[in-house]
Protein backbone atom coordinates (compact mmCIF):
# COMPACT_ATOMS: atom_id res chain seq x y z
CA UNK A 1 0.00 0.00 0.00
CA UNK A 2 1.17 3.45 -0.91
CA UNK A 3 0.32 6.25 0.77
CA UNK A 4 0.37 9.95 -1.06
CA UNK A 5 -1.03 13.28 -3.27
CA UNK A 6 -0.20 11.81 -6.59
CA UNK A 7 -3.79 12.25 -8.32
CA UNK A 8 -2.38 10.95 -11.58
CA UNK A 9 -1.24 8.07 -10.01
CA UNK A 10 -4.45 7.07 -7.95
CA UNK A 11 -6.53 8.18 -11.52
CA UNK A 12 -4.13 5.08 -12.52
CA UNK A 13 -5.38 2.48 -10.38
CA UNK A 14 -8.86 4.08 -10.73
CA UNK A 15 -8.75 3.94 -14.60
CA UNK A 16 -7.74 0.30 -14.27
CA UNK A 17 -10.90 -0.76 -12.22
CA UNK A 18 -9.10 -0.95 -9.18
CA UNK A 19 -9.73 0.80 -5.87
CA UNK A 20 -7.75 3.99 -4.07
CA UNK A 21 -9.24 5.68 -1.04
CA UNK A 22 -9.64 9.50 -1.28
CA UNK A 23 -10.06 12.11 1.16
CA UNK A 24 -13.26 13.85 1.06
CA UNK A 25 -14.64 16.99 3.83
CA UNK A 26 -16.55 14.15 5.08
CA UNK A 27 -14.86 11.22 5.80
CA UNK A 28 -12.11 9.05 3.90
CA UNK A 29 -13.89 7.13 1.12
CA UNK A 30 -13.07 4.16 -0.80
CA UNK A 31 -13.61 4.85 -4.40
CA UNK A 32 -13.60 3.03 -7.62
CA UNK A 33 -14.83 4.15 -10.98
CA UNK A 34 -18.98 3.53 -11.85
CA UNK A 35 -18.05 2.02 -14.69
CA UNK A 36 -15.54 -1.09 -13.00
CA UNK A 37 -18.10 -4.06 -11.96
CA UNK A 38 -14.91 -5.55 -10.40
CA UNK A 39 -13.60 -2.35 -8.57
CA UNK A 40 -17.49 -2.01 -6.71
CA UNK A 41 -17.41 -5.55 -6.07
CA UNK A 42 -13.99 -4.90 -4.56
CA UNK A 43 -15.14 -2.43 -2.24
CA UNK A 44 -17.48 -4.30 -0.83
CA UNK A 45 -15.36 -7.40 -0.02
CA UNK A 46 -12.62 -4.89 1.36
CA UNK A 47 -15.08 -3.39 3.56
CA UNK A 48 -17.36 -7.22 4.64
CA UNK A 49 -20.23 -4.45 3.26
CA UNK A 50 -23.29 -6.20 3.18
CA UNK A 51 -24.93 -6.05 -1.16
CA UNK A 52 -27.85 -4.36 -0.24
CA UNK A 53 -26.17 -1.46 1.05
CA UNK A 54 -26.01 1.16 -1.79
CA UNK A 55 -23.06 3.64 -3.01
CA UNK A 56 -22.74 7.07 -3.12
CA UNK A 57 -22.00 7.98 -6.68
CA UNK A 58 -19.49 11.68 -6.42
CA UNK A 59 -19.40 14.00 -9.61
CA UNK A 60 -17.22 16.96 -9.96
CA UNK A 61 -20.14 19.71 -10.53
CA UNK A 62 -23.57 20.26 -9.97
CA UNK A 63 -24.14 20.32 -13.96
CA UNK A 64 -22.22 16.51 -14.06
CA UNK A 65 -25.62 15.28 -11.91
CA UNK A 66 -27.82 16.27 -14.60
CA UNK A 67 -25.79 13.58 -16.51
CA UNK A 68 -26.20 10.65 -14.12
CA UNK A 69 -30.27 11.25 -13.29
CA UNK A 70 -33.48 10.78 -14.55
CA UNK A 71 -35.42 13.56 -12.78
CA UNK A 72 -34.53 16.61 -10.82
CA UNK A 73 -37.42 17.60 -8.23
CA UNK A 74 -37.56 21.48 -7.99
CA UNK A 75 -36.93 21.26 -4.47
CA UNK A 76 -33.54 19.26 -5.07
CA UNK A 77 -32.37 21.92 -7.46
CA UNK A 78 -33.52 24.45 -4.60
CA UNK A 79 -30.84 22.27 -1.91
CA UNK A 80 -28.04 21.40 -4.76
CA UNK A 81 -27.23 24.87 -5.30
CA UNK A 82 -27.43 26.14 -1.81
CA UNK A 83 -25.21 23.20 -0.42
CA UNK A 84 -23.02 21.82 -3.57
CA UNK A 85 -20.17 21.37 -3.35
CA UNK A 86 -20.59 20.08 0.20
CA UNK A 87 -21.68 17.33 2.18
CA UNK A 88 -25.17 16.18 1.18
CA UNK A 89 -25.75 13.67 -0.82
CA UNK A 90 -29.22 13.69 -2.82
CA UNK A 91 -31.40 10.18 -3.55
CA UNK A 92 -32.62 10.96 -6.78
CA UNK A 93 -34.18 8.49 -9.55
CA UNK A 94 -31.23 7.05 -11.78
CA UNK A 95 -30.27 7.26 -15.18
CA UNK A 96 -29.45 4.22 -16.93
CA UNK A 97 -26.30 5.21 -17.57
CA UNK A 98 -25.60 4.07 -13.77
CA UNK A 99 -25.32 0.25 -13.30
CA UNK A 100 -27.33 -1.41 -10.74
CA UNK A 101 -24.30 -2.54 -9.40
CA UNK A 102 -23.43 0.79 -7.74
CA UNK A 103 -27.27 0.96 -6.75
CA UNK A 104 -28.03 -2.51 -5.04
CA UNK A 105 -30.52 -2.91 -7.60
CA UNK A 106 -32.38 0.22 -6.84
CA UNK A 107 -33.42 2.74 -9.06
CA UNK A 108 -32.51 5.62 -7.21
CA UNK A 109 -29.14 7.01 -7.24
CA UNK A 110 -27.58 8.47 -3.95
CA UNK A 111 -25.60 11.67 -5.28
CA UNK A 112 -23.20 14.24 -4.70
CA UNK A 113 -20.53 16.87 -5.29
CA UNK A 114 -17.81 16.68 -3.12
CA UNK A 115 -15.58 19.56 -2.15
CA UNK A 116 -12.63 18.57 -0.93
CA UNK A 117 -9.95 20.18 -3.68
CA UNK A 118 -7.88 16.67 -4.37
CA UNK A 119 -10.75 14.44 -5.19
CA UNK A 120 -12.34 17.30 -6.85
CA UNK A 121 -9.55 17.33 -9.13
CA UNK A 122 -9.29 13.75 -9.28
CA UNK A 123 -12.95 13.29 -10.22
CA UNK A 124 -12.17 15.66 -12.75
CA UNK A 125 -9.33 14.10 -14.72
CA UNK A 126 -11.42 10.65 -14.83
CA UNK A 127 -14.03 9.57 -17.50
CA UNK A 128 -16.33 8.55 -15.25
CA UNK A 129 -17.59 9.36 -11.79
CA UNK A 130 -16.45 7.10 -8.45
CA UNK A 131 -18.70 5.49 -6.03
CA UNK A 132 -17.59 5.23 -2.98
CA UNK A 133 -18.97 4.56 0.80
CA UNK A 134 -16.39 5.72 3.17
CA UNK A 135 -13.11 3.75 4.22
CA UNK A 136 -14.16 1.97 7.09
CA UNK A 137 -14.48 -1.93 7.58
CA UNK A 138 -18.45 -2.01 8.03
CA UNK A 139 -19.80 -0.60 10.71
CA UNK A 140 -16.52 0.36 12.61
CA UNK A 141 -15.51 4.24 13.34
CA UNK A 142 -15.30 5.95 10.19
CA UNK A 143 -11.61 7.50 9.14
CA UNK A 144 -10.90 11.37 9.02
CA UNK A 145 -7.52 11.16 8.60
CA UNK A 146 -5.21 8.97 6.18
CA UNK A 147 -3.69 7.09 9.17
CA UNK A 148 -7.07 5.94 9.94
CA UNK A 149 -7.25 4.08 6.59
CA UNK A 150 -3.95 2.54 6.42
CA UNK A 151 -4.49 1.25 10.12
CA UNK A 152 -7.80 -0.35 8.38
CA UNK A 153 -6.78 -1.54 5.71
CA UNK A 154 -2.67 -2.47 6.06
CA UNK A 155 -3.14 -5.95 5.53
CA UNK A 156 -5.16 -6.26 2.83
CA UNK A 157 -5.34 -5.42 -1.02
CA UNK A 158 -6.18 -1.54 -1.53
CA UNK A 159 -3.12 -0.17 -3.65
CA UNK A 160 -3.28 3.58 -2.99
CA UNK A 161 -4.35 6.11 -0.18
CA UNK A 162 -4.97 9.49 -1.48
CA UNK A 163 -3.60 12.20 1.60
CA UNK A 164 -5.58 15.04 1.88
CA UNK A 165 -5.03 15.81 5.27
CA UNK A 166 -7.92 15.84 7.96
CA UNK A 167 -11.67 15.85 6.90
CA UNK A 168 -12.69 19.51 7.50
CA UNK A 169 -15.99 18.49 8.32
CA UNK A 170 -15.31 15.03 9.73
CA UNK A 171 -19.35 13.94 10.18
CA UNK A 172 -20.90 11.87 7.34
CA UNK A 173 -23.10 13.60 4.56
CA UNK A 174 -26.49 14.76 4.91
CA UNK A 175 -28.73 11.90 2.54
CA UNK A 176 -31.77 13.62 1.58
CA UNK A 177 -34.62 12.23 -0.54
CA UNK A 178 -37.71 12.94 -1.98
CA UNK A 179 -41.21 11.37 -1.78
CA UNK A 180 -44.37 13.12 -3.04
CA UNK A 181 -42.79 16.36 -3.55
CA UNK A 182 -41.38 15.93 0.30
CA UNK A 183 -37.94 16.16 1.57
CA UNK A 184 -36.95 13.26 3.25
CA UNK A 185 -34.03 12.99 5.24
CA UNK A 186 -32.83 9.48 5.22
CA UNK A 187 -29.48 10.09 7.23
CA UNK A 188 -28.70 13.15 9.28
CA UNK A 189 -25.12 14.39 8.88
CA UNK A 190 -22.78 17.25 8.33
CA UNK A 191 -25.65 19.32 6.86
CA UNK A 192 -28.48 20.16 9.34
CA UNK A 193 -32.04 19.84 9.46
CA UNK A 194 -32.29 23.36 10.28
CA UNK A 195 -30.14 24.61 7.43
CA UNK A 196 -31.98 22.49 4.62
CA UNK A 197 -35.61 23.87 6.62
CA UNK A 198 -34.69 27.40 5.97
CA UNK A 199 -34.79 26.06 1.89
CA UNK A 200 -37.28 24.21 1.52
CA UNK A 201 -39.59 24.41 4.63
CA UNK A 202 -40.20 21.68 6.96
CA UNK A 203 -38.70 18.11 6.21
CA UNK A 204 -39.86 14.68 7.15
CA UNK A 205 -37.27 12.41 9.23
CA UNK A 206 -37.36 8.70 7.57
CA UNK A 207 -37.62 5.86 10.14
CA UNK A 208 -35.76 3.12 10.26
CA UNK A 209 -38.06 0.40 9.68
CA UNK A 210 -40.00 1.76 6.93
CA UNK A 211 -36.09 2.49 5.06
CA UNK A 212 -34.33 -0.88 5.35
CA UNK A 213 -32.12 0.37 2.49
CA UNK A 214 -30.56 3.13 3.92
CA UNK A 215 -28.77 0.87 6.15
CA UNK A 216 -26.30 4.33 7.00
CA UNK A 217 -29.24 4.18 9.95
CA UNK A 218 -28.65 0.61 10.77
CA UNK A 219 -28.92 0.19 14.46
CA UNK A 220 -25.11 -0.07 15.20
CA UNK A 221 -22.57 1.66 13.09
CA UNK A 222 -19.76 3.82 13.72
CA UNK A 223 -18.87 1.78 16.42
CA UNK A 224 -15.80 1.89 18.18
CA UNK A 225 -13.98 -1.66 19.71
CA UNK A 226 -14.56 0.05 23.43
CA UNK A 227 -17.54 -0.11 25.05
CA UNK A 228 -18.93 3.64 24.56
CA UNK A 229 -21.67 5.13 26.88
CA UNK A 230 -23.82 7.84 26.50
CA UNK A 231 -25.49 9.08 29.54
CA UNK A 232 -26.38 12.39 31.48
CA UNK A 233 -25.39 11.11 34.49
CA UNK A 234 -21.65 10.52 34.96
CA UNK A 235 -21.24 10.77 38.35
CA UNK A 236 -23.79 8.00 38.39
CA UNK A 237 -21.69 6.01 36.40
CA UNK A 238 -18.11 6.48 37.68
CA UNK A 239 -19.60 5.55 40.87
CA UNK A 240 -21.19 2.75 40.47
CA UNK A 241 -17.76 1.20 38.92
CA UNK A 242 -15.05 2.84 40.40
CA UNK A 243 -12.54 0.55 39.75
CA UNK A 244 -13.32 1.11 35.66
CA UNK A 245 -10.88 3.00 33.96
CA UNK A 246 -12.89 5.94 31.72
CA UNK A 247 -12.20 8.28 29.39
CA UNK A 248 -14.65 11.63 30.00
CA UNK A 249 -15.42 13.42 26.53
CA UNK A 250 -16.43 16.84 27.14
CA UNK A 251 -16.59 20.52 25.29
CA UNK A 252 -16.58 23.72 27.73
CA UNK A 253 -13.69 24.97 29.70
CA UNK A 254 -10.84 22.87 30.53
CA UNK A 255 -11.13 20.15 33.09
CA UNK A 256 -8.56 18.40 35.43
CA UNK A 257 -8.82 14.76 36.98
CA UNK A 258 -7.84 14.83 40.51
CA UNK A 259 -8.74 10.65 40.45
CA UNK A 260 -6.40 8.60 38.49
CA UNK A 261 -8.72 6.42 36.90
CA UNK A 262 -10.70 9.29 34.88
CA UNK A 263 -8.75 10.93 31.93
CA UNK A 264 -11.12 13.67 30.78
CA UNK A 265 -10.91 14.78 27.15
CA UNK A 266 -11.78 18.25 25.68
CA UNK A 267 -13.73 17.92 22.31
CA UNK A 268 -13.86 21.62 22.08
CA UNK A 269 -13.13 24.62 24.72
CA UNK A 270 -15.56 27.10 23.28
CA UNK A 271 -18.37 24.31 22.98
CA UNK A 272 -18.78 24.70 19.16
CA UNK A 273 -20.30 21.39 17.48
CA UNK A 274 -18.17 21.63 14.21
CA UNK A 275 -15.28 21.37 16.00
CA UNK A 276 -16.57 18.73 17.87
CA UNK A 277 -17.45 17.18 14.37
CA UNK A 278 -14.26 17.42 13.40
CA UNK A 279 -12.39 15.98 16.10
CA UNK A 280 -14.82 12.86 17.54
CA UNK A 281 -13.97 9.65 14.63
CA UNK A 282 -10.67 10.78 15.45
CA UNK A 283 -10.91 11.05 19.16
CA UNK A 284 -12.84 7.83 19.59
CA UNK A 285 -9.95 6.22 17.40
CA UNK A 286 -7.31 7.12 19.28
CA UNK A 287 -8.56 6.18 22.27
CA UNK A 288 -9.84 2.85 21.17
CA UNK A 289 -6.11 2.51 20.85
CA UNK A 290 -5.31 2.96 24.65
CA UNK A 291 -6.80 0.33 27.28
CA UNK A 292 -9.55 2.36 28.62
CA UNK A 293 -12.63 -0.14 30.14
CA UNK A 294 -15.29 2.58 28.73
CA UNK A 295 -15.60 5.83 27.22
CA UNK A 296 -18.31 8.35 28.51
CA UNK A 297 -20.18 11.20 26.92
CA UNK A 298 -22.98 13.08 27.54
CA UNK A 299 -25.34 13.71 24.72
CA UNK A 300 -25.54 16.97 22.96
CA UNK A 301 -28.74 19.41 23.05
CA UNK A 302 -30.86 18.15 20.32
CA UNK A 303 -30.67 20.88 17.76
CA UNK A 304 -28.41 21.61 14.07
CA UNK A 305 -25.18 19.14 14.56
CA UNK A 306 -25.84 18.27 18.49
CA UNK A 307 -28.63 15.84 16.50
CA UNK A 308 -25.81 14.34 14.14
CA UNK A 309 -23.84 13.91 16.75
CA UNK A 310 -26.37 12.30 19.45
CA UNK A 311 -27.55 10.20 16.10
CA UNK A 312 -23.42 8.69 15.51
CA UNK A 313 -23.15 8.37 19.17
CA UNK A 314 -26.39 6.06 19.54
CA UNK A 315 -25.19 3.94 17.23
CA UNK A 316 -21.88 3.52 18.30
CA UNK A 317 -23.36 2.71 21.59
CA UNK A 318 -25.76 0.52 20.49
CA UNK A 319 -25.80 -3.06 21.44
CA UNK A 320 -24.94 -5.41 18.33
P1 LIG B 1 -21.42 5.32 3.52
O1 LIG B 1 -20.81 5.78 2.26
O2 LIG B 1 -20.75 4.16 4.16
O3 LIG B 1 -21.63 6.46 4.47
O4 LIG B 1 -22.86 4.81 3.15
C1 LIG B 1 -23.61 5.51 2.22
C2 LIG B 1 -25.03 5.61 2.64
O5 LIG B 1 -25.81 6.14 1.57
C3 LIG B 1 -25.60 4.26 2.99
O6 LIG B 1 -26.29 4.35 4.20
C4 LIG B 1 -26.54 3.99 1.83
O7 LIG B 1 -27.57 3.14 2.17
C5 LIG B 1 -26.99 5.38 1.44
N1 LIG B 1 -27.45 5.41 0.04
C6 LIG B 1 -26.70 5.36 -1.06
N2 LIG B 1 -27.47 5.31 -2.17
C7 LIG B 1 -28.76 5.31 -1.75
C8 LIG B 1 -30.02 5.25 -2.40
N3 LIG B 1 -30.13 5.15 -3.72
N4 LIG B 1 -31.13 5.27 -1.64
C9 LIG B 1 -31.04 5.35 -0.31
N5 LIG B 1 -29.88 5.40 0.37
C10 LIG B 1 -28.74 5.38 -0.33
MG1 LIG C 1 -20.16 4.30 6.38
Amino acid sequence: MEIGTDIKRAANYLNDGDVVAIPTETVYGLAASILSEKGIQKIYQLKGRPNNNPLIVHVASIEEISKWVEVWPEKAKILADAFMPGPITLVLPKSNKIPHYVTSGQDTVGIRVPNHPLFVELLKSLPAPLAAPSANPSNATSATQAKHVVSYFKNKDLPYVLDGGACTNGLESTIVGFEKNEVVIYRVGAITIEQIERWVGKVKRATTKKHTLTPGMFTRHYAPKTPLIMTDDLDAYTKQYPEAHVAILYTGKKKKSSNAKITYINLSESDNLEEVGQKLYATLLALDEQSYDALLIQPFPSTDLGITLNDRLTRATAKK
